[in-house]
């Protein structure tokens, strides 16, 4: 296997030989690349959805135990603080700095949703951020244009899920090079289908062990494995969606991010989304005491533990000044209506 880092590594699926990145592009449109998103988007987004959905009569049949509700609840915080805390916080914005080990088995948890690899997955979300609700942003629901609620349907379900049938894929050299130096990074990221796949064997296994039965085996593979992937992409895509469409706005950002409070638990804190587009690069979303964030008391434990170092928050004094910033805007605004 080369040591270079190529598309292959962060596109699973793709037939093609290794390319190298390109430095000079910031984004690449090869046909290749375009038949390895529909790929995944296939395998990994509709085939589950499709299974979880046919397997419904089974879940009825099969009762749901405690057993299998405790399998889906530490499978979902555990995948979600892989995305949330891993994917997005660490890789996509370092907004702390982990041990090798932390940075191991944040790509892995991460990887247990089947959003991606890491690498291309941060490297969407920075180009989320530099482009955000613009025509350049790859999932904004606001970019296509059009009235009516057909028009805003359509939006909504481009911004949610189809944008990742075909997307101009943001350069890894151009967007995440950190990323692509980082040698634990590479070689976790290198197992993706893996991990996925223990994302569902290791509840079925746990499942089976514990209640000594098929029964518990095939109820945890079906609600630790498949509907907790599911419905945990769902979870993440709603900030793409929801989160740039309904909720508040306490800052101006220069963009269509909102703080949505009733996803907040879901997404362990991933849907104060106004707060994070206004402090991108910061460990916590917290920036009310009553906005909570699980996923900063998940770094703030690792930083007790002397796991990840450099935990950058936002100081009193920056949050007041951008909310004076958001206060004299909406105030000038109002003073131009007659
Ligand atoms: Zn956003
Ligand atoms: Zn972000």
């Amino acid at each position: 296997m080369s040591t270079h880092p190529g598309v292959s590594d962060f596109m699973p699926g793709l037939v093609a030989p290794a390319a190298p990145l390109s430095r000079r592009k910031r984004v690449l449109r090869d046909e290749s690349i375009r038949a390895a998103q529909r790929r995944h988007f296939v395998l990994f987004d509709i085939i589950p959805a499709t299974a979880a959905v046919a397997a419904l009569p089974l879940l009825w049949y099969l009762g749901v135990t405690g057993v299998g509700l405790g399998l889906f609840a530490a499978m979902w915080v555990l995948n979600l603080i892989g995305i949330e805390v891993g994917y997005h916080r660490l890789f996509s914005h370092a907004a702390f700095e982990a041990r090798p080990s932390v940075r191991a088995a944040l790509v892995i948890l991460g990887s247990m949703g089947a959003q991606g690899p890491v690498v291309s997955w941060a490297s969407n979300h920075r180009h989320h951020h530099q482009h955000s609700d613009t025509p350049e942003d790859s999932h904004s629901p606001h970019a296509h244009g059009g009235t009516g609620w057909r028009a805003r349907l359509r939006a909504f379900a481009h911004a949610h899920l189809t944008w990742k049938w075909s997307y101009p894929y943001p350069s890894p050299s151009h967007y995440t090079p950190g990323l692509l130096r980082d040698p634990v990074v590479i070689r976790t990221s290198r197992r993706y289908t893996t991990w996925i796949a223990l994302g569902l064997i290791v509840p079925a296994l746990l499942g089976g062990v514990i209640t000594a039965s098929w029964r518990g085996a095939l109820e945890g593979f079906l609600l630790g494995g498949l509907y907790r992937l599911v419905l945990g992409q769902h979870a993440t895509w709603c900030i793409n969606s929801l989160c740039h469409l309904f909720g508040t706005r306490p800052f101006r950002t220069g963009d269509r991010s909102t703080n949505n409070a009733w996803l907040a638990l879901p997404t362990l804190g991933g849907s104060w989304h106004n707060n994070h587009h206004a402090f991108p690069s910061t460990a916590s979303n917290q920036l009310a005491w009553w906005q909570i964030d699980p996923c900063y008391w998940v770094i703030a434990a690792l930083a007790r533990l002397g796991l990840v170092t450099d935990v950058n928050v936002p100081t009193a004094d920056q949050v007041r000044a951008k909310r004076a910033v958001a206060a004299r805007r909406s105030l000038s605004a109002k003073d131009l209506v007659p």
